[in-house]
């Protein structure tokens, strides 16, 4: 995107995040630059009323002013300082909130885009560092302004100044427009090396901030690796901090400092340069309004006032000089950003709202799918039709495509051929809110957040008794969370809560089964949620599970035969393909793929 458009659109996000913002942004800005001239001024009026013997009165009555103004001023710079900070903070919050909403509405199958990931990954560094994307933007902004104000009222203040300069008051060099004409080319050259300089300045920063990135990176990993009882185990049987140490000397005391060093240098040698520069001008402005002084073409007051403000003038380029180069760092970040939030999904949906008390049968037909970016088929050519309150099981090996299959039939992605039709209805007609009533899932990833356990299990902060009761006695955990502390209020893992309830992953699946339970629609999926336990509690989940949902149209999924006996259709899968269907005892007979899975298997269970 070209740069500008970019800019503008920071400044459009800003002001939808929040209002205030950028008004006292500009009013911080104004209040920072008039400051420094409200005592230039006030000391050039005294020493021309001084000059003038001036009545007492009236000097003490500017003193009076000078001082008021000062300490609204002051006051001012100070509140609106506090108040623009804190609004910042808040931008950054405002901004990671409307993240995370854009995040929940990305479809699925952007979420597992490796593009997308990437993205998501970048954006996440930057919330981490040290400077954020929108705050920092906004901080800049004050920066620049500042110097654009302070810039336009030091001109506006020695335009006087410069018509005496171009009138000659004699033959020498002093004398004649072309002394400041000099001065004023020195000037422009400053500015121009001063721009130079604050690019080149700020790459060094740029890269170090990359190169403290990337400590950080290293430092957090560490923190994690040696913070997390998870590994605790590992590190510590397996006495693997010595490998950790080594790339730890190597990275960080050794890379890390040398280019750290290297940039120090660089950005010490730039900025004594700049100084250097700097100096040079100060002694030709001085000496071109002292030479006008002597010529008395001025007060003494006007002295001060030229002098503070052709100062202020080289302030001011130096303020928005800084500020482009801190651009380069921003507007990669927020380009990152922008591409997240605009990510639209191609997944359309219809108007249809099933009738959720009713039956539901489930037909594929001649189904193909291959993952975005895949060449090969993860499902080919399957037709299944699953009658309404039909019990299947779906077995394969790993990889044959049973969670593919789960994932087409609650539109977590479309198919690529084919067409999938519930009670006769193309899926694709449901509306987002119908279809995903439709189904209540347990995936073999599932996950348990760190909030109450009953949040958890109505997937909502609010809930009914009643029926959470049930849901949790039926997942055989009602005893367990009893028995915490606040009961199914009890916060669990220790994230949000520091009294929370670590429990363990067999736990943490009989929940996830209760969530299902809770949720009552119509079609249920296990899709080896039980894939951790041994076949015998495998097995008992199972038949448990299925006895609770009797009157529903139920899909059972596992790579161990013994689990699927009691169901009334079994689905065979290999290599994407629907290989064999039919009930336990027909499929034993046939003598296929699944007698001969059976027979590989039985011999573990006799
Ligand atoms: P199963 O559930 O039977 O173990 P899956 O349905 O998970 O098998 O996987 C079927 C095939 O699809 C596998 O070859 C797997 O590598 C591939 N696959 C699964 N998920 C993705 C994905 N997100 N992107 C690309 N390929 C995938």
């Amino acid at each position: 995107m070209n740069k500008a458009k970019l800019v503008a659109k920071m400044y459009k996000e800003v002001q939808a995040l929040d209002k205030r913002l950028l008004p006292v942004t500009l009013l911080q800005a104004i209040s920072a630059s008039v400051k420094p001239f409200v005592n230039i001024w006030f000391t050039a009026k005294l020493l021309d009323l001084l000059e003038a013997s001036a009545p007492l009165a009236t000097l003490f009555f500017y003193i009076g002013i000078a001082v008021a103004l000062n300490f609204v001023l002051f006051f001012l710079t100070g509140f609106l300082d506090e108040y623009a900070e804190s609004l910042r903070g808040l931008l950054l919050d405002r901004e990671n909130r409307k993240m995370a909403e854009k995040l929940y509405e990305t479809s699925y199958e952007t979420l597992e885009d490796s593009d997308f990931k990437a993205l998501v990954h970048k954006h996440d560094e930057a919330a981490k560092s040290r400077w954020a994307r929108f705050p920092y933007f906004i901080w800049t902004t004050l920066r620049f302004l500042s110097g654009l104000f302070t810039l336009v009222i030091s001109v506006v203040i020695i335009l006087p100044l410069l018509k005496i300069g171009f009138t000659a008051t004699g033959s020498s060099f002093f004398e004649r427009p072309v002394f400041l004409v000099s001065l004023l080319g020195a000037i422009l050259l400053m500015a121009a090396m001063i721009l130079a300089a604050a690019v080149y300045i700020n790459r060094s920063y740029l890269a170090a901030n990359e190169a403290y990135a990337q400590l950080d990176r290293i430092f957090y990993c560490f923190l994690d690796i040696f913070g997390d009882y998870r590994t605790g185990k590992e590190i510590r049987l397996y006495k693997e901090q010595p490998l950790i140490d080594h790339i730890a000397t190597e990275k960080i005391l050794t890379e890390g400092e040398k280019t750290l060093r290297r940039i120090s240098m660089r950005t010490a040698k730039t900025s004594s340069f700049v100084a250097i520069l700097g100096a040079v001008v100060g002694f030709g402005v001085y000496l071109f309004i002292g030479v006008k002084g002597l010529f008395g073409l001025f007060g003494i007051g006007s002295l001060v006032l030229y002098c503070g403000s052709f100062m202020q003038i080289i302030n001011g380029i130096m303020l928005m000089a800084n500020t482009l180069g801190k651009l380069a760092e921003i507007l990669p970040l927020a380009d990152c950003y922008f591409s997240i939030l605009g990510k639209k999904s191609d997944m359309r949906y219809g108007s249809q709202t099933p009738d959720l008390n009713g039956d539901f049968e489930i037909e594929c037909k001649d189904v193909s799918f291959r993952y975005p970016k895949s060449t090969a088929y993860a499902l080919r050519h399957v037709d299944l039709h699953i009658r309404a309150g039909e019990h299947l099981a779906v077995v394969g090996r790993n990889g044959s495509g049973k969670t593919t299959l789960i994932k087409l039939l609650c539109r977590l992605y479309d198919v690529t051929e084919g067409e999938i039709l519930i009670n006769g209805v193309n899926i694709r007609e449901f509306s987002e809110e119908g279809l995903r009533r439709l189904w209540a899932v347990v995936f073999q990833d599932f996950q348990i957040f760190s909030v109450p356990a009953a949040h958890n299990v109505a997937a909502s902060d609010r809930y009914d008794e009643a029926r959470l009761h049930e849901a949790l006695e039926k997942a055989d955990c009602l005893a367990r969370i009893r028995e915490m502390p606040q009961g199914a209020e009890t916060y669990l893992y220790k994230d949000l809560d520091p009294a929370g309830v670590e429990i363990s992953g067999g736990e943490a699946q009989k929940l996830a089964l209760a969530r299902a339970l809770y949720k009552d629609a119509p079609i249920v999926i296990l899709d080896e949620p039980t894939a951790a336990l041994d076949p015998i509690a495998e097995h008992e989940i199972y038949s448990r599970f299925h006895s609770f949902v009797q009157n529903k149209t139920a899909i059972y999924i596992s790579h161990r035969l013994s689990s699927c006996v009691f169901c009334d259709k079994i689905a065979v899968f290999d290599h994407g393909r629907l290989v064999e269907t039919g009930t336990h005892t027909e499929l034993l007979q046939n003598d296929g793929q699944y007698a001969k899975l059976w027979n590989a298997q039985a011999q573990y269970y006799r």
